[in-house]
């Protein structure tokens, strides 16, 4: 049965619409999704052991040791059981990218490739009503009374690192760490890029995609 498990990982920067992909990639294929960023935040609001390990570095915006990250998608990995599952949010490094080539290589890397001009619009045009985190966007998703949350009717702000220089700023460095994990996966033939300026032009490449290759892959392995 483990034959069949198809496995993935998803690259994609910040705002490029990743979170949403991931989504509907969940929905329609039924892989496990594996976010270590979401575990972490998880282990940090319960207190675990590893939560407090993890927590000094994410307050500082910096890389969880890989030892420690590792064993974390290492046991999300083991839980999946026999089924598909993807990455979101790891490898971000090459040693990292290592350790699961060694262990457990995927079967295909999916960058989602969308202009810098394009997430640094986007991410201008959004609008967040803080004390309940709901996320407005101007043009596809406004508020009813615009700069208003529609609920409590309060100010809505717009979050200082979406300011345009910190998000380019963001970018390059986004761009900076992955380019050698990029480059790791190139080496295996593995990365297709899904380039696009909207998630409704990129989501029908994606899902063509991963149709054909997941019965490639599972008719090989027959
Ligand atoms: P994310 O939600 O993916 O941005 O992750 C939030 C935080 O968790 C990051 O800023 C890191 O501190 C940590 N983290 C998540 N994924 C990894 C990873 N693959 N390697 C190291 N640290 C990570």
């Amino acid at each position: 049965m483990t034959s069949k498990i198809f496995r993935t990982v998803i690259l994609g920067a910040p705002a490029s619409g990743k979170g949403t992909i991931a989504n509907r990639i969940v929905e329609k294929f039924g892989f496990v999704h594996i976010s270590p960023g979401d575990i972490l935040r998880l282990n940090v609001s319960n207190g675990t052991a590893l939560g407090k390990k993890a927590k000094t570095y994410m307050d500082e915006g910096k890389l969880v040791p890989d030892e420690l990250i590792i064993k974390c998608v290492s046991g999300r990995i083991i839980e999946a059981g026999n089924r598909s599952w993807m990455l979101d949010g790891f490898p971000r490094t090459v040693a990292q990218a290592e350790r699961l080539q060694a262990t457990e290589p995927v079967d295909a890397v999916l960058n989602l490739d969308v202009p810098t001009d394009v997430i640094i619009e986007r991410v201008k045009g959004r609008w967040i009503h803080l004390p309940s985190g709901r996320v407005y966007n101007e043009g596809f998703n406004s508020p009813k009374v615009p700069f208003k949350d529609d609920v409590t009717g309060e100010d809505l702000v717009q979050r200082p690192d979406d300011k345009p220089e910190i998000v380019r700023k963001r970018l390059e460095v986004y761009h900076e760490a992955m380019k050698p994990v990029l480059e790791f996966y190139e080496k295996y033939n593995l990365v297709t890029k899904f380039a696009g300026r909207k998630t409704a032009e990129i989501w029908p490449e994606v899902e063509k995609f991963l149709l054909k290759k997941t019965e490639e892959v599972v008719a090989k392995r027959q």
